[in-house]
């Protein structure tokens, strides 16, 4: 049973005022009193908990811990439920958490979306597959590219004390910048979350990866009667989440274990663009040089639930339950498209001395923290001498990031 949800405006509209003598000293009191509630909302609010102005009102809900209020949030948003219906509204169609075998500590999200179809893209997909490689081939698909690290996060690096001749964030950049140019040739659209020796955090470029697909979600509403409260509510949230990870701040999407609601909701946003990819580029290190070649890691449903659930030592009240609505099949698609490619066009990339190259056992950050299908990719070990010295071989990462390339060929048209 799917439950509707309504959200209810921040506030009321501002109230048209006179022109009377007393508008201004009235006015600075309204002022100096706003700003005495703020102080007084932000020093009683609980570190992880967001703010007031993300919280919603619901129809029908009038448990505790659900943002109503009832859960001492109380705030902006008062809990007088919603009584009117708009029938224009983006409906968000949010379950109860499903209990699980671990009860009270971890509980998932149920499989179902949260939120109703706002774009289908099946058209798209199906007119990919087929398409020859040439300069059209990707017409339509968007990979968001990430090198890792940047700025002050040099990544992997050797010799391990300075001078470094040769440093993970310069390579992944180079070598994204040379995939870009191979994607665009075939008609792809590449963004990057950086393009510059700059840092984000792992939470920024998920939430980089969000507001594209909140943006794309308004253009495409807009001139339709759909209501966009919704996506207001959304970008808040991606704009506090970059705002809290412009250091080296803490998991803002995430905040611990599971998956807060609005992130679920954006997950399920995501979702409905299967046309939209993320590969993160990095380079691997390990004690034994020995160990090289190439690592994929990507993420599913049920090895994301098991990896939380190994972080869970007992009851926790802030415990958020586990996002389960990946596409399970398309992540280890894209992540064996990855390996096929790579292991044919570039055979220098065979693991030596190490795991087998299809991995999916990791809650990293870009694969959890997004409903779009995701996959980060160790090109190599810069501790092991091979890997090294190929990796600072212009003429290798042309065929690193033609391989690259090919496998999202391979993923859409193959
Ligand atoms: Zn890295």
């Amino acid at each position: 049973m799917s439950r509707l949800y309504d959200y209810k405006p921040y506030g009321d509209e501002p109230q048209k005022g006179g022109g009377s003598g007393m508008l201004l000293p009235v006015l600075l009191l309204v002022i100096v009193l706003l700003l005495a509630l703020i102080l007084y909302k932000v020093a009683t609010r609980s570190p992880d908990e967001t703010p007031a102005t993300l919280r919603r009102t619901t129809t029908e809900r009038t448990t505790a811990g659900d943002g109503t209020g009832a859960d001492g949030s109380g705030g902006l948003t008062s809990g007088e439920p919603t009584t009117t219906e708009d029938p224009n509204r983006i409906e968000i169609l949010d379950d109860e958490p499903e209990p699980t075998r671990l009860g009270e500590f971890l509980q998932r999200w149920p499989a179902d979306p949260a939120i109703e179809t706002l774009h289908d893209s099946r058209a798209l997909i199906d007119s990919l597959a087929g398409r020859p490689d040439g300069s059209t081939s990707l017409q339509g698909v968007t990979v968001i590219l990430d090198p890792g690290h940047g700025g002050i996060d040099g990544g992997t690096v050797y010799p391990s004390s300075p001078p470094h001749t040769h440093v993970e964030k310069d390579i992944v950049l180079d070598l994204a910048r040379r995939t870009r140019a191979y994607l665009e040739a075939r008609g792809a659209e590449v963004v990057m979350t950086r393009d510059s020796d700059e840092w984000f955090s792992i939470y920024h470029r998920a939430a980089q990866a969000g507001q594209l697909i909140l943006d794309r979600t308004r253009a495409a509403l807009a001139g339709t009667p759909k209501t966009t409260t919704w996506l207001d509510d959304m970008d808040r949230y991606m704009a506090h989440i970059r705002s809290l990870n412009q250091d080296r701040g803490g998991g803002a999407i995430i905040g611990g274990a599971g998956t807060q609601r609005q992130a679920r909701e954006l997950y399920d946003l995501q979702r409905q663009y299967p046309e939209v990819i993320f590969i993160s580029l990095h380079i691997n290190s390990y004690t034994d040089p020995a160990v090289g070649g190439l690592q994929v890691y990507y993420l599913t449903n049920e090895t994301y639930f098991n990896y939380e659930a190994v972080t869970v030592g007992g009851p926790d009240p802030n415990m958020k339950p586990v996002y389960q609505n990946y596409d399970g099949d398309a992540r280890y698609n894209l992540a064996m498209a990855v390996v096929n490619t790579l292991s044919i066009d570039v055979p220098e990339t065979k693991t030596v001395g190490g795991p087998e190259p299809l991995i999916n056992d990791r809650g990293f950050v870009v694969l959890k923290c997004m409903g779009l299908n995701t996959v980060l990719v160790e090109v190599g070990y810069m501790t092991n001498p091979d890997d090294r010295a190929r990796l600072a071989d212009p003429a290798y990462l042309d065929r690193l990031a033609a391989a690259l390339g090919r496998s999202v060929y391979q993923y859409y048209c193959q």
